[in-house]
């Protein structure tokens, strides 16, 4: 991506999917430094899903690659194409636990407590 380095990754965490069918997911969390807008990074990441093979047949349906921006900086931001903070992340154990790995300071205790119920394993590798 231009204008754009990245940063700490996660390990890889296996999940079982959520609202949706079809294998486990493996999922992780990056940062990026970027000189990007946040629409614009959206843009690339959308690129990247394509150039991937995604295709979006139906809501949910199962993909080959999601990929969501969770924070960008400490911006709110509320438009018809993006939602930041995204809107689900505090719920989805897949998204708090490799989360917590590179930034626990973005990620409570008792947010963690919410999603112990959810399972997700960290992939050895
Ligand atoms: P998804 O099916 O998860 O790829 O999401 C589909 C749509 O969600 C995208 O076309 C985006 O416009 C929208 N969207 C809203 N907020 C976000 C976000 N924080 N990160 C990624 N996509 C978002």
């Amino acid at each position: 991506m231009p204008q754009t380095q990245v940063g700490q990754r996660s390990s890889l965490y296996r999940t079982a999917p959520v609202d949706s069918a079809g294998p486990d997911y493996v999922n992780a969390v990056v940062e990026v430094i970027t000189g990007l807008c946040a629409p614009d990074l959206l843009e690339q990441l959308q690129k990247i899903e394509q150039a991937a093979g995604r295709l979006r047949p139906y809501r949910n349906a199962p993909r080959t690659l999601d990929l969501d921006i969770l924070l960008f900086g400490a911006a709110r931001i509320e438009s018809s194409a993006l939602t930041v903070p995204h809107p689900r992340m505090g719920q989805r154990a897949f998204v708090l636990h490799p989360l917590a790995e590179i930034a626990p300071g973005f990620v409570p205790a008792d947010l963690l407590l919410d999603v112990s119920d959810q399972v997700t394993g960290r992939l050895e590798c």
